[in-house]
């Protein structure tokens, strides 16, 4: 079967290489392109990337010569994970030439024609597509920020079953969130840092467009309506975001209709067989301890949203803990799902070679 050609830009990076781990065995695309900074550009891949992961780096990556951002002619999509300094001009510049951009950096997140997408959350926000100017059929789709995907992933299933009021997270970040090499290990080691640059930002506002509603003329997100606080601090793990969430319902719930709904919850996604598709996207453990970024990150394959200790809160009502994966739900898995989710809705279908589109009908 003949496979999506496409780009990865920011190959080298953090979340690169878990996009260059999953996509060179996956069954819809094939990376034609890994490009980087004028730091890798001409070198050999493996020798560009310091690979950080226990799996070897693939060997038709391994030789692959590293080439720069513009964009290449052969490929119909680019995923992005490029420093955020320099991402807004580049992913443009791919849109701008007839590729479809589907991003992790915050630069276009918050456009109102930009949908920010959680695949099994807000599918329908992907017809933003269509207010976008791009010439030539090029289009840019973001991933939310790694912290807030397992937070409105919780939230979801609670605003729609009992609307939500007011929350308040309290997130504990792991190290590869902050890429490589990151914070130092004299910075970190032994120690909490209570703030992450832009972090509580992105927390406050991300979730409100991603729970918010496609307005009546369809050219924006008309926002959820609630209070949101955020606190955020880097922990000394390598990988997982732990977040202490509290929240005020709108409609009274007890502790087992709210598990319920977390369970239950139906998503855009079902039905839809994306090979990244975790078999549950939340799981909820009853155990006091957990979830814990050691044993829980690698849930659904660090696709799944680890929930526990659902206990009543004196000042908002309710309060829970939950882990996910940041560079798998939270970055590379979650933007190949939701490049997998443009797929079936047929976004690249007149871009792709036919045997791909008859792919994209199973
Ligand atoms: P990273 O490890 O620092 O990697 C950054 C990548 O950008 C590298 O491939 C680097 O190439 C490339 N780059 C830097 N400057 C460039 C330039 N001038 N031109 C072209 N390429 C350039 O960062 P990361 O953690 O993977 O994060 C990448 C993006 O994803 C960021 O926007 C981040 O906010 C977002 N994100 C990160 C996480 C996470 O958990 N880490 C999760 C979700 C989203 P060289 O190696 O050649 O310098």
């Amino acid at each position: 079967m003949e496979k999506i050609p496409v780009a990865i830009l920011g190959a080298s990076g953090t979340v690169g290489q878990r996009l260059v781990s999953i996509l060179y065995k996956h069954p819809w695309f094939e990376p034609v392109a890994l490009c980087a900074s004028e730091r890798s550009v001409g070198k050999p891949y493996a020798e560009a990337v310091k690979w950080k992961l226990q799996t070897p780096i693939p060997l038709a990556a391994a030789n692959k010569t590293v080439q720069s951002c513009l964009p290449v002619q052969e490929a119909v999509l680019a995923f992005s994970a490029l420093d955020a300094d320099v991402a807004y001009d580049i992913e443009e510049s791919w849109a701008k030439s007839g590729k479809l951009v589907v991003s992790n950096t915050k630069c276009h997140r918050m456009r109102s024609n930009i949908p920010l997408i959680i695949p099994e959350l807000n599918a329908s926000h992907l017809s933003l597509i269509s207010k976008q100017a791009y010439p030539a059929g090029g289009a840019i789709v973001t991933n939310p920020n790694c912290s807030t995907i397992g937070l409105a992933m919780a939230l979801k299933p609670l605003h729609d079953a009992f609307g939500i009021k007011a929350a308040s997270v309290v997130t504990m970040q792991a190290a590869s969130g902050a890429g490589y090499p990151g914070v130092s290990f004299m910075d970190l080691l032994d120690n909490v840092i209570p703030y992450i640059p832009g972090e509580e930002e992105k927390l406050e506002s991300e979730p409100k467009k991603i729970l918010g509603q496609l307005a009546e003329d369809g050219a924006s997100i008309k926002f959820a309506d609630f209070a949101m606080s955020a606190a955020c601090h880097r922990v000394p793990v390598m990988n997982g975001h732990l977040e202490a969430v509290s929240v005020l319902l709108e409609k009274k719930a007890n502790k087992e209709e709210i598990i319920e709904a977390w369970l239950a919850m139906d998503a855009d996604t079902d039905g839809l067989k994306l090979p990244s598709s975790p078999r549950r996207p939340l799981a909820y453990d009853d155990k006091p301890e957990r979830p814990q970024p050691r044993y829980d990150r690698m849930a659904g394959n660090g696709m799944t949203v680890s929930i526990g200790r659902l206990r009543p809160c004196a000042i908002l009502g309710w309060k829970f803990e939950l882990l996910s994966h940041n560079t798998l739900r939270g970055g590379a898995g979650g933007t190949v799902l939701l490049a997998e989710l443009c797929v079936a809705k047929g976004l690249l279908s007149a871009r792709v070679p036919a045997k791909s589109a008859e792919l994209m009908l199973i």
